[in-house]
């Protein structure tokens, strides 16, 4: 891994071009977010400068003093998120990609957002980072698109641990077909990390979210 944080940029960047070349895809309809969780401003102001402008936080309220230093950037929330702070996530992020279940959407009802719906791929189990089952999709989808302020812009998914990562963004594949049957403009598809997004990128993600091997590793919490 390059030491430098703009050399693991760059090579990442050019990992990402390779990958959407590979599937006969344009690079430049794939949205690469640096997920900088536990990383402090410092490096987000770095990352800034080298032209980044798509951010992804997890934790509210860390999330919130990074996104009132960086106005201007897009503000990407992938964490899980609790319904009491729904609302007060819904004031600083532009895009909520971890809706998943009835109440998280009637709490963040009336704000001016993204939404996209995560998607637990597990089998059984839940990994524990959140999602609704593909069977319930449908249905929140339905509630998404019928409350006042929200925009429905596709699905999020984490590839589960023991799965490999292109059956289960295959299978995501099939989860966003059956959102764009509720609403045709639905057509995000947020899926890829460090280690897996080249099999996103094959498997049609339109927003990818890296953390490590952009950022290096993450500071303990
Ligand atoms: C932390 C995190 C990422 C980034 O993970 P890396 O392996 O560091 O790239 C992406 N998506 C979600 C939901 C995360 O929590």
């Amino acid at each position: 891994m390059p030491d430098d944080l703009a050399d693991r940029l760059r090579a990442v960047q050019q990992r990402v071009a390779a990958a959407a070349r590979a599937a006969h895809r344009d690079p430049a309809e794939i949205t690469t977010i640096v997920v900088t969780k536990f990383q402090p401003i410092e490096l987000i102001l770095r990352l800034h400068d080298l032209g980044v402008r798509d951010f992804g936080e997890s934790r509210h309220p860390e999330a919130r003093d990074k996104a009132a230093a960086l106005p201007d950037a897009t503000w990407h929330f992938i964490g899980q998120l609790q319904t009491n702070k729904a609302r007060q996530v819904a004031r600083y992020a532009d895009v909520v990609h971890s809706v998943d279940r009835p109440e998280l959407v009637e709490a963040l009802a009336g704000r001016d957002l993204d939404v996209l719906l995560q998607v637990d791929l597990g089998a059984g189990e839940s990994a524990g980072r959140g999602g609704a089952r593909p069977g319930a999709v449908p249905a929140l989808a339905e509630q998404v698109r019928a409350a006042e302020g929200l925009r429905l812009r596709g699905v999020m998914a984490v590839a589960p641990l023991g799965v490999p990562a292109a059956t289960a963004f295959t299978a995501l594949g099939f989860v966003a077909d059956r959102v764009r049957a509720v609403a045709p403009s639905a057509d995000w598809l947020s899926a890829g990390m460090s280690g897996d997004f080249a099999e996103a990128i094959a498997a049609g993600a339109t927003h990818i979210r890296i953390g490590t091997a952009i950022t290096g590793p993450r500071p303990a919490a």
